[in-house]
């Protein structure tokens, strides 16, 4: 789960890290509001959950709280990457000198929390990526130790950062690895860290991921959670307690176990298919569950035929050829679905979808072969 750049920035500030102090609004006279509250100039940044807000336009400076306003409604009217922008962070502008990036995530690899910095922070960290690797430093945590303030002192040294911000650069990033770690995230990251005027340290930008499987254990964070900026497929999958990975192919795959769901994909593209999702319906499937997926796969506008991969042990047949038939009638979808049911309660389950219009299959590979001709062949 991603966090807002201020859900990010207002937690790192409990980890003794400096963040302007702004406040979120959602409508233009609330910026206005806030502007003349902290004081112009501000900065008006879009609340969405990607990337590359700078370069798409949604963040701009205001010298009085009248522009603050002004800019505000723009930006809320804006939508990037396809998100519109419903909130809006009202910061004191900052007097930029330099700015750095400073990120903790895991290094698969390395098996290792890694903290990384470098000194061309900003908005083309990517490229920094990309094409001059050498210029993004590393330190490499030992989890019994966390990050050692030697650790720390190395990065900013391997920046070139000047001795005056060290001991401000130590505190920052050691809270950074200590939120990282305590949030149970992925990613926490401060793109830029600035240095100012004044000679202090500033984390002008935040970004947080969050495990998703770790959240059960975190509920102030749960309850961050942003259900109006991520697809309603997700949302409604996530609710049902579905496991739902969106693809880009044309076939549809319904199935219970996440090895199988991965063999069932398997196939399907070994007969020339590809598959339009990943979902498990885990074990022990209602029949309201099994229409919910079905509801979801068939919102997708690219499907063009399903495959149902049941193997019954806990979950019943004959509770799943419920479902698919309640979802059949609700939906009448006009797309040809191949079922193949075996297991517990396999032949109920047959019985139930006998008179529904659907192309039944034996074998995992007969199947795949019948779903992946059934969408080639539809119209
Ligand atoms: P992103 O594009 O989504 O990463 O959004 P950021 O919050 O990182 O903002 C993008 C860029 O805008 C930063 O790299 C800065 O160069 C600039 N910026 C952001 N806030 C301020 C500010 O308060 N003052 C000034 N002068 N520039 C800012
Ligand atoms: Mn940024």
């Amino acid at each position: 789960m991603k966090l807002h750049e201020y859900q990010s920035k207002f937690r790192f500030a409990e980890y003794g890290i400096p963040i302007p102090r702004g406040k979120v609004a959602t409508a233009p006279k609330e910026a206005f509001e806030i502007a003349k509250e902290i004081g112009a100039p501000v900065v008006i940044k879009a609340q969405v959950l990607v990337g590359g807000r700078g370069k798409a336009g949604g963040v701009k400076l205001a010298a009085t709280a009248e522009e603050a306003e002004k800019r505000a409604g723009e930006i809320l009217g804006m939508s990037i990457k396809g998100l519109p922008v419903r909130k809006v962070l009202v910061d004191p502008a900052s007097e930029i000198k330099d700015e750095i990036y400073l990120g903790v995530t895991t290094d698969r690899a390395a098996r290792r929390t890694v903290v990384m910095a470098s000194a061309a922070g900003g908005v083309d960290i990517e490229e920094v990526a990309a094409t001059t690797p050498e210029k993004i430093v590393r330190a490499y945590v030992d989890p019994c130790l966390g990050l050692r303030d030697y650790q720390a002192r190395d990065l900013a040294n391997g920046i070139s950062l000047p001795r005056d911000y060290w001991s401000t650069f130590i505190k920052i990033a050691t809270g950074l690895y200590r939120c990282y770690l305590e949030s149970d995230a992925t990613l926490a990251e401060i793109n830029p860290l600035v240095t100012t005027g004044d000679n202090a340290l500033l984390a002008v930008d935040g970004k947080m991921v969050i495990d998703d499987n770790a959240l059960f254990r975190h509920p102030d964070l749960a309850e961050m959670r942003d259900t109006d900026e991520e697809p309603p497929a997700e949302t409604a999958a996530r609710q049902a307690g579905l496991s739902y990975v969106k693809l880009d192919g044309t076939i549809g795959c319904m199935v219970n176990g996440a090895g199988l769901a991965m063999a069932t994909m398997d196939m399907v593209k070994l007969f020339g298919g590809e598959p339009a999702n990943f979902l498990d319906i885990g074990g022990g499937a209602q029949a309201d569950k099994v229409a919910t997926a079905l509801r979801i796969i068939l919102e997708d506008p690219n499907v063009r035929a399903v495959l149902f991969n049941i193997f019954g042990g806990i979950t019943r047949g004959d509770e799943v050829a419920r479902g698919v038939l309640a979802a059949l009638e609700e939906l009448k979808p006009g797309v040809p679905m191949v079922v193949r049911l075996v297991g517990t309660n396999a032949e109920e389950g047959r019985a139930i979808l006998a008179d529904a219009n659907l192309i039944t299959a034996t074998s995992l590979a007969e199947a795949a072969q019948k779903v992946v001709e059934a969408a080639q062949s539809a119209p």
